[in-house]
């Protein structure tokens, strides 16, 4: 599948509690010509979110139905819901000359970047700790004990270790610097911004590769101390 030559897609990823959200919007509102792919996903709406705006909320026959006919990028269970790229939905988007930004599970990324190869960059969030990582799930309040240790133990044993899938790794431990890197990886990537090129390169897998080793080092340990 190709796409516009001059759209980016834009892949942020990383374990629930993160704050990849934070992140996205961030872009979001500081950039023009941008905007977040709308996924399909099986869970019933929440709060104000309205369909086709926040998510194309469809039933599990329907969501079977559409992968069955290819309708995915790639589609990805979390929470025991379905959630999938939906290819009209991107592809609109970068023939109307935006760039797209994706929030994916890590699986989802990992897959979504098999499929685009390098015509996708992918940004792995990791979380400041485990510690505050478990605080943003308990402070969600909207899981279990059961299923916020599920999300944790998911987290290191099965997500931090896939950031040597990603283009970019951000540590997302002082906000202010995070915003800055993300929107440094964002311009380095659109624009020919050399301050953002410079800065976005130390964002770079290749040159955080032994930063980020230490990192799932530190977070593994703080995780078996929780
Ligand atoms: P929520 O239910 O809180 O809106 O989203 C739950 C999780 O689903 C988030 O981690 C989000 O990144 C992920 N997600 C949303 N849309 C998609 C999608 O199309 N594919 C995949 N793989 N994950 C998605």
């Amino acid at each position: 599948m190709g796409k516009s030559p001059d759209s980016l897609l834009l892949v942020v990823s990383g374990p629930s509690g993160s704050g990849k959200n934070t992140l996205i919007n961030f872009i979001l509102e500081s950039r023009e010509n941008v905007s977040h792919s709308v996924s399909a996903t099986t869970r019933p709406p929440r709060g104000k979110e309205q369909n086709g705006v926040d998510y194309y909320f469809l039933t599990f026959e329907e969501f079977g139905k559409l992968a069955d006919e290819g309708g995915f990028f790639e589609f990805d269970e979390y929470r025991e819901n379905r959630y999938g790229t939906l290819k009209s939905d991107v592809v609109r988007r970068l023939e109307a000359g935006n760039n797209v930004v994706l929030d994916l599970t890590v699986p989802g990324a990992v897959n979504l970047k098999k499929e685009f190869g390098d015509k996708a960059k992918a940004v792995f969030i990791f979380p400041p700790s485990m510690k505050i990582l478990k605080e943003r799930l308990v402070a969600r309040a909207s899981d279990s004990d059961e299923t916020i240790k599920k999300r944790m133990r998911f987290a290191h044993e099965s997500e931090i270790d896939k950031y040597g899938e990603f283009d970019y790794v951000i540590y997302n431990d002082v906000l202010e610097d995070s915003k800055n890197a993300i929107l440094s990886i964002y311009d380095s990537l659109t624009s020919c911004d050399r301050k953002a090129k410079k800065t976005a390169e130390k964002y770079k897998l290749a040159n955080s590769r032994e930063f980020a080793e230490n990192l799932v080092k530190k977070l593994r340990e703080e995780a078996d101390e929780i």
